[in-house]
């Protein structure tokens, strides 16, 4: 184990959008800044999809726009690099990695994101099992491949998506909504359509969050336009046919009537749960909250800030968040980091 140390005036634990927004624009003022990411890549959970909502703009594009505003700053970025603890001592943080190294910095700013939920949890759904069921992040990787099929390798006659997988879920223990998942369906739904227009596709929903600015319109669409056939309902079991298409059983709650179907593809909308890098380092530093997520002073007008003197919170880490929501975030992190800075290192 070596003991080698860096030396910042700010470190960025995670190198999402809302690190990567935040370092830059603390960097931009003449502040140094260490970014720690662990993984190999920046901006993983944002690399790994397709098209965003709410425009269908390209998710690599994003990753490249936000990895070349990082290379042209001064920030010093440390790639697969986790920060496993950290701690407080006379008016410093010291931050040790996953080699030994130990990194030491006036202020921190936590922006480690989230994991989506494992949808093997809810084994009654056969995700793991049966081919035929998938999560939204799968079906993304398909669609960036431009290549939808079955199991069989042929186009499906049919894609059904359930909403809610892992959130609002009482089994589960996760109550809250995941906000980014109803227009992701909508969105995704609207892809396969694109790319697969003879395919038929449903859409099972509790209720439809639609939220943000042109996600009604999207919404109208997806009916109006591509004739996508939204169901309010729950699917209580998924089981698999003797041709591998996957059986559903479901209830209609609008006309309260059991109902069975077959589906080539079963999508789960897989909710947003706190990263393990959040769980951990918000617990050790006791700013942990709700489901595991980082704790804020104040939803008001402190969100970025926590109980702990220089420890400050951007994006997801705190609760489900889209990348815009997430971006301004971290630029209000960086405006109060900034005034941190002016007085502790007056003192
Ligand atoms: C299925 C799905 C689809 C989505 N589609 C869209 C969309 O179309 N449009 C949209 O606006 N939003 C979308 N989102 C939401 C979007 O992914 C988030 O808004 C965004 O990724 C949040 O950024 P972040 O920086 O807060 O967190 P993250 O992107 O999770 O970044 C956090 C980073 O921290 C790193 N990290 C964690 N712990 C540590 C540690 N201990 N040490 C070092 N690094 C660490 C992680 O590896 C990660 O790279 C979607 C989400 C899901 C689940
Ligand atoms: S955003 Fe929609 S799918 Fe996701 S948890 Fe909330 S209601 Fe369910």
């Amino acid at each position: 184990m070596s003991d080698r140390t860096t030396t910042a005036q700010v470190a960025v634990i995670g190198g999402g959008p809302a690190g990567i927004e935040a370092a830059c624009a603390l960097s931009n003022n003449g502040i140094r800044v260490s970014l720690f990411e662990s993984e190999p890549v920046l901006a993983h959970n944002v690399g790994n999809k397709f098209k965003l909502f709410p425009d269908f703009s390209s998710a690599s594009e994003l990753v490249a726009t936000l990895s070349h505003k990082l290379s042209g700053s001064h920030v010093s970025v440390h790639l697969d690099t986790e920060i496993v603890s950290m701690e407080q001592k006379g008016g410093l943080w010291f931050l040790t990695d996953n080699y030994g190294h130990t990194h030491e910095a006036v202020a921190v700013l936590l922006a480690t994101g989230y994991d989506v939920f494992d949808a093997r949890r809810k084994e009654e759904l056969g995700y793991g099992i049966y081919k035929g069921v998938v999560t939204s992040i799968d079906l993304e990787s398909m669609l960036k491949a431009g290549k939808l099929v079955n199991v069989l390798g042929e186009q499906p006659q049919c894609v059904t998506f359930l909403q809610c997988v892992g959130s609002r879920d009482e089994k589960i223990g996760n109550h809250y909504c995941s906000k980014v998942c109803c227009v992701t369906a909508v969105k995704q739904a609207i892809e396969v359509k694109k790319l697969s227009p003879r395919t038929d596709v449903f859409l099972f929903y509790m209720d439809l969050r639609m939220w943000g600015q042109g996600f009604e319109e999207l919404y109208r669409e997806a009916q109006e336009q591509y004739g996508i056939r939204f169901v309010r309902g729950r699917i209580s079991e998924a089981a698999s046919t003797f041709d591998d298409r996957v059986q559903i059983k479901a209830e209609d709650t609008l006309v309260g009537q059991p109902l069975k179907m077959s589906t080539d593809l079963l999508v789960l909308m897989v909710g947003m749960e706190a990263s393990c890098g959040t769980k951990k380092l918000a617990s050790c530093c006791g700013v942990e909250g709700a489901y595991g997520f980082a704790h804020s002073c104040s939803p008001y007008l402190s969100d970025n800030m926590t109980d702990r003197q220089g420890l400050f919170l951007a994006g997801s880490c705190k609760r489900p968040m889209s990348v815009s929501d997430t971006v301004n975030d971290a630029r209000s992190a960086a405006v109060g980091i900034a005034d941190y800075l002016k007085t502790a290192l007056s003192n």
